[in-house]
């Protein structure tokens, strides 16, 4: 060892290294190297060669210090021993950012305060078991080989802002407590978060390129997803729920191969978003209550939460083109019945778009009253009935027919287009007859869109 002092200085804090420079070396070549790092002390040192036993001493002696761990820009040799962390329970702050790892195992270990691996580089990276009990910052590490955080518990902040994960990232199983953050994240093969638990994360401008494994997981508050790319072999099952999530998938790029089965979506925000082609399956999405003629009240069965959420015409516009992209995408699966009802969800939207008055007296708003946009054949069974009704008491009480005559009189002007009955009694009066034809031309009205709605229904949509 020299008397000279390592070069190293800190890119972030204005501190240096006062270990000895390394000055054994194996080769004159070496030696002679100009980008041999030999201006850098043992810990410092990215040479391959170091005494791995007197680095294991030096990194010993500055785990046991009083008040933290400073490991930062430290090159852990591929033979150093890490059976000593494994298991450990680091009860000070630990540094390690700006480290390079070319193999790493911290399995089990309790880290009770906060870790840093700001700009780390991991060959192979084994944090399975560990708990972080306070923040754990992974802002920017790059991960080269497999990345195992199975089991792990963040019980309270855990940022990946920026990582990059080339190979596969376990994350099954892992618990995070706190607020997490995969932001800018690039996930090079498929990130697994099968049985994870989160509470609050965000996803946002994340790259899953070949897949993401989302099966079992729980979410509770927000599971932001904006911006995020799934490329490749993506699922989204049986999403577990302590609280209810709130899903945002705005922005979202999905590819076709990403399914989405039995999640609860009534809480998910899709705007922006090209779903089309996702894989839905025995998915829940919102309800809503409405008042057929102001004042029965009726379950409406999937409705986005884009929809129960808009306030302004924009909104209800973004709305209308999410629900056009499902009724596409359910439509091409023959699934008619969500189908419609995502297509009185797109009809919804525009009439709402209608303003005040638009939205109560308008072509549109009448024919949601009459025939639910052409999709809901109730509705016009209702005013057939109805119209039956009336007619039947016209005729019996203001013309006086007979009962069985007043019914036979009533059906004719409903059948007239069906069945091409054509028929009135010669006891009506002058006004009798003129309710009759109007009768024939609201009845025929009604029958046919009758017809039309049960066509829709029970055939394709398109
Ligand atoms: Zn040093």
């Amino acid at each position: 060892m020299s008397n000279d002092t390592c070069k190293w200085e800190s890119a972030v804090h204005p501190h240096k290294c006062n270990e000895p420079v390394l000055t054994s070396f194996r080769t004159y070549a070496e030696i002679s190297a100009p980008a041999q790092p030999h201006r850098y002390c043992i810990l410092h040192s990215s040479r391959g060669d170091k005494d791995v036993h007197e680095f294991a001493r030096k990194v010993e002696e500055r785990m046991r210090a009083p008040e933290k761990i400073d490991l930062i820009d430290c090159h852990f040799p591929k033979d150093y021993d890490f059976n000593l962390c494994e298991g450990r329970t680091f009860d000070v702050p630990v540094h390690l950012s700006g480290a390079v790892f070319s193999r790493s195992s911290f399995n089990d270990a309790k880290f009770l305060k906060p870790v840093y691996f700001i700009g780390a580089t991991f060959a192979n990276a084994a944090f399975r078991g560990v708990t972080f009990s306070q923040g754990a910052y992974f802002i920017g590490t790059k991960f080269w080989q497999e990345a195992d955080f199975g089991r792990a518990h963040f019980e309270c902040e855990a940022d990946f802002i920026g990582a990059t994960f080339a190979q596969r990232a376990d994350f099954s199983g892992t618990s995070f407590s706190g607020e997490t953050s995969f932001n800018n994240v690039v996930f090079s093969t498929s990130g697994r978060f099968f049985k994870s638990t989160f509470d609050d994360v965000t996803f946002t401008s994340t790259k899953f390129e070949r897949g993401a494994n989302f099966e079992q997981t729980a979410f509770s508050g927000c599971a932001d997803f904006t911006r995020t790319e799934f490329r490749g072999w993506t699922r989204f099952i049986k999403i577990t729920k302590k609280m209810p999530w709130y899903g945002i998938f705005r922005y979202t790029l999905f590819s076709d191969n990403v399914t989405i089965q039995e999640v609860d979506l009534s809480r998910c925000s899709f705007l922006h978003s090209e779903i089309d082609k996702v894989d839905f399956r025995h998915c829940h999405f919102g309800e809503e209550k409405e008042y057929f003629l102001g004042f029965i009240p009726i379950s409406r069965k999937n409705v986005l939460c884009d929809e129960s959420t808009a306030k302004t015409n924009l909104d209800y516009d973004m709305t209308s083109r999410v629900y056009r992209d499902l009724v596409k995408n359910f439509d091409e699966k023959g699934d008619r019945y969500m189908a419609i009802d995502l297509f009185y969800g797109e009809m919804e939207c525009r009439r709402k778009q209608m303003g005040r008055w638009g939205r109560s007296f308008s072509v549109h708003a009448l024919s949601r009253q009459i025939t639910g946009y052409g999709v809901r054949f109730a509705r016009s069974a209702f005013f057939i009935g109805m119209l039956i009704l009336v007619s039947c008491l016209f005729y019996r009480y203001h013309e006086g027919l007979e009962p069985g005559e007043a019914f036979n009189q009533s059906l004719f002007g409903i059948n007239v287009l069906l069945a091409h009955v054509y028929h009135y009694s010669e006891k009506l009066s002058s006004l009798g007859i003129a309710y009759f034809c109007f009768e024939i031309v609201l009845g025929s009205f009604l029958t046919t869109s009758f017809v039309l709605i049960l066509q829709r229904v029970f055939t394709p949509f398109k």
